[in-house]
């Protein structure tokens, strides 16, 4: 089944700041992805590139982070099975929408939902294969 369909599973306990921050390092690692973004200004999307990636070479190097490559969220809904691309598009949003307001609220809390939604957005763009 596609990551894509999976429901979120609230978690039964709460979670600590660190044991969220774990989490989510923890995520980002198992899929080879570190803290380097790349925006596309053409369709809006940005994300954060594969580690030691050609994109996260060219970002370093030049200093600049806009329109680096092909966009990948693009390049994927294109492979993207038809009847996945709603799903995919709820993905989408949920999670540019999540990093937006992550990146304009001052206090920096980690919520267990954003982080899953995180994996579930970079395992569809790096991971899934159709
Ligand atoms: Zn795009």
């Amino acid at each position: 089944m596609s990551v894509l369909k999976s429901r979120y599973k609230r978690p039964t306990r709460p979670y600590s700041q660190k044991e969220l921050s774990d989490l989510h390092n923890k995520n980002l690692s198992s899929l080879g992805i570190g803290f380097t973004n790349v925006c596309h200004t053409k369709c809006g999307h940005s994300y954060y590139v594969k580690t030691g990636g050609r994109k996260e070479r060219l970002i370093k190097e030049s200093n600049n982070d806009r329109d680096i490559g092909n966009c990948s969220i693009c390049w994927k809904m294109g492979r993207t099975p038809p009847e996945l691309r709603s799903y995919a598009n709820e993905i989408i949003n949920a999670y540019l929408d999540d990093k937006e307001y992550e990146m304009n609220s001052k206090e920096n809390r980690l919520v267990h939902r954003s982080i899953e939604l995180e994996r579930v957005f970079f395992t569809w763009l790096y991971l899934e294969a159709y």
